[in-house]
């Protein structure tokens, strides 16, 4: 992505959707969108988001900046890849998503611990780095007391129901975590995995 982000002080800035299309991976496929809305009728997620994949397009041609920025959508996206394999003019949704998200994340739009993504991927992290698998209740427990207690306790009654459905049919225990066995070679595994992400980010 180009050092030179679009001035985002401004609510629209019609030189938005310009920048986007030179600077965001995929961005100039974004002209091609005929706003179908195949991409947000595939999406498993849409009801989580602010805007569709669609409807956020139309906006950065609108130049509607700071909208765009401040959006879920893209935080929001579990990366299914309904919306690349089934767009009509093969916009990489997805990686124009995946742009945006970083964006707002730079210019201070998003702030990762705030972004529920963000904190369910590092439950999930904790739980293989430590177990060398996931374990439903604690990555559970884990990501909803992330967003405080009292959320945490709101979100694990509300699920109470399911987890309990779970527990019935056996699709989740309630004894100590199974770990997996050579957790030295997983640890490398991982380890290795963070060098690349790091040297990626140009911080290794
Ligand atoms: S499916 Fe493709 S062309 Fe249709 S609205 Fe989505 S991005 Fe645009
Ligand atoms: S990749 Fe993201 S935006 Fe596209 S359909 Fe899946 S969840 Fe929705």
């Amino acid at each position: 992505m180009n050092a030179l982000s679009p001035d985002t002080k401004k609510k629209y800035d019609l030189n938005f959707a310009r920048w986007v299309y030179e600077n965001v991976d995929g961005g100039d496929r974004l002209s091609m969108c005929m706003q179908c809305g195949v991409c947000s009728g595939s999406c498993p997620i849409g009801d989580q988001m602010d805007y569709g994949p669609r409807k956020l397009f139309m906006m950065v041609r609108a130049g509607m900046k700071e909208a765009v920025l401040k959006a879920n959508t893209m935080f929001n996206c579990v990366s299914c890849y309904n919306c690349v394999v089934r767009c009509p003019r093969s916009v990489p949704v997805k990686y124009i998503l995946h742009g945006l998200g970083r964006l707002a994340l730079q210019e201070g739009y998003a702030k990762p611990k705030e972004v529920d993504n963000s904190r369910f991927a590092d439950a999930f992290w904790w739980s293989v780095s430590k177990y060398g698998k996931t374990d439903e209740r604690l990555v559970t427990a884990k990501y909803y007391f992330s967003a405080g207690l009292s959320e945490g306790i709101k979100r694990g009654m509300g699920n109470m129901k399911i987890a309990m459905g779970m527990i019935k049919t056996k699709r989740m225990h309630l004894g100590m975590p199974h770990k997996t066995k050579k957790q030295g070679e997983l640890k490398a595994i991982l380890a290795k995995a963070v060098e690349i992400q790091n040297r990626n980010h140009g911080e290794g």
